[in-house]
């Protein structure tokens, strides 16, 4: 059985909803249906020397794990885990490519996110491994994303600084270790145990780790477009005993509002740019209202599914200045179904409104996350082969989940391969005192390994 940590958490099976959200990370215990436990059959003996091939490998995944939290792989820094991922794909005898990020061909692909910012000299990694003799398997992509969030505010992190990577009490702490290094750690781990069994899978398995997860999805794209597919995808962020079969789509936005600057002494004659920004937040809280007010299945589980973030301001320079100007940057998400254009034309409209008794123009913007919402059936193949490995592994079903979050599983989504997010337990992603529990690094690569050999068939 999977342990549960002592102060409880998403392990606990299932949980109502109202306790878990509104963190993307919660799941909302959706169950499906399995054959009563009495007869489900144990594991196999081939199945148990999986388990503890992949169980000796503990010490060396939580190294791995340390090691990638330490290289800060904040945004444009990725480089410093990408050498880390690089080493140990070789150590365990595989031979990673470079997928460098392509402006052109990103900029000309219509799933591609806009993005203002350099992508050259940054490189996603592949390792392909297999096929081995023998026909019939599925192919199979394991992604993870060694970028993460700013650990900001760098001041709030106490004494642990927040690439630390220590460990201590069966956690690994640090911005990354969570979200989602742990992941890559276990698939890391997974495909060492098996590759030193001397067991190879019946169809390629693509190793990926990849860039700019955090912002645009692109990484994951540049790597399908450099055909590295597959007949479906796991993508191993922090979802806990759960499968991920629907997230939303998300996009990035700012507003950049001109006011008329002056003299503070004479206010009545200038218009300031950060009040009349306020006015263009409060307008857009009530668009998010309305798209929460009738969610569609699954996402009526959450009272509060859309989330619109004011995740960044800028303005003024100046006490004493009437500021003449205002960017506001904004996250916000969409259900699976939804189009960009439809939700890009609502908030134009919204912007438009409420800034049409003004002096001075309003703009809207697009950069980062344009990414639409993602679904995948219940009784899919990926889900239920990955559902029945876990079952085996643990001895009880995980929950099919929703989530309030996007990731990159959508994008293989949206390029035709059908994939889900599982992974390991873990707390405070993109928060303070980010962290993830350790045995269920070990126990994310166990399902794995049973869930490749099923899905992939293994050779000897
Ligand atoms: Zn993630």
């Amino acid at each position: 059985m999977r342990p549960v940590p002592e102060d409880g958490g998403a392990y606990g099976g299932s949980r109502p909803i109202s306790e878990v959200e509104p963190s993307p990370f919660a799941f909302d215990g959706r169950g499906i249906e399995y054959a009563p436990m009495e007869t489900l059959p144990g594991p196999a003996p081939e199945e148990t020397r999986i388990q503890e091939a992949i169980a000796a490998e503990a010490e060396w995944i939580a190294d791995l794990l340390s090691r990638l939290v330490r290289a800060d792989t904040t945004l444009g820094n990725e480089e410093a885990g990408q050498r880390v991922v690089e080493a140990a794909l070789r150590e365990i005898g595989l031979d990673p490519v470079d997928v460098w990020m392509d402006a052109e061909t990103l900029r000309a692909h219509p799933l591609a996110s806009p993005f203002d910012w350099d992508v050259a000299n940054k490189r996603n990694i592949v390792a392909t491994w297999g096929p081995g003799r023998g026909n019939g398997g599925r192919s199979l992509i394991l992604n993870g994303h060694i970028d993460v969030v700013s650990p900001e505010p760098l001041s709030r992190w106490g004494e642990r600084s927040p690439f630390s990577g220590d460990r201590e009490d069966g956690w690994i702490h640090g911005r990354g270790a969570a979200d989602m290094k742990c992941g890559l750690a276990a698939i890391l781990g997974t495909v060492k145990a098996l590759h030193g069994l001397g067991l190879t899978p019946r169809a390629p398995v693509h190793i990926q780790s990849v860039v700019e997860e955090e912002c645009t999805g692109n990484g994951t794209l540049q790597t399908l477009l450099a055909g590295f597919t597959a007949d479906g995808a796991v993508v191993a962020e922090p979802f806990g005993a759960a499968i991920t079969t629907a997230q939303v789509g998300v996009l990035w936005f700012k507003v950049r509002i001109e006011g008329v600057s002056g003299h503070a002494a004479e206010g009545s004659f200038t218009v300031n740019a950060i009040e009349r920004s306020l006015h263009v937040i409060a307008a857009l809280r009530e668009l998010e209202a309305e798209l929460n007010a009738s969610p569609p299945h699954p996402f009526d589980l959450f009272s509060h599914p859309i989330n619109l973030n004011v995740g960044a301001i800028s303005g003024g320079d100046w006490a004493s200045t009437v500021p003449g100007e205002c960017i506001t940057e904004y996250r916000i998400a969409m259900y699976p179904g939804m189009l960009l254009p439809d939700l890009r034309a609502r908030i134009e409209a919204v912007v438009a409104a409420a800034t049409s008794d003004m002096e001075g123009t309003a703009q809207v913007l697009y950069g980062g996350f344009a990414c639409e919402g993602y679904d995948i059936a219940d009784d899919a193949p990926l889900v239920r082969t990955l559902a029945e490995a876990f079952v085996r592994q643990e001895g009880t079903p995980p929950a099919l989940v929703a989530t309030t979050g996007t990731s990159d599983a959508g994008v293989f989504g949206r390029m035709g391969i059908p994939a889900v997010c599982f992974g390991p337990y873990a707390e405070e992603a993109h928060g303070i005192g980010e962290r993830v529990y350790l045995p269920s690094v070990v126990q994310t690569a166990q399902v794995l390994g049973l869930f490749i050999r099923e899905w992939c068939g293994l050779a000897e």
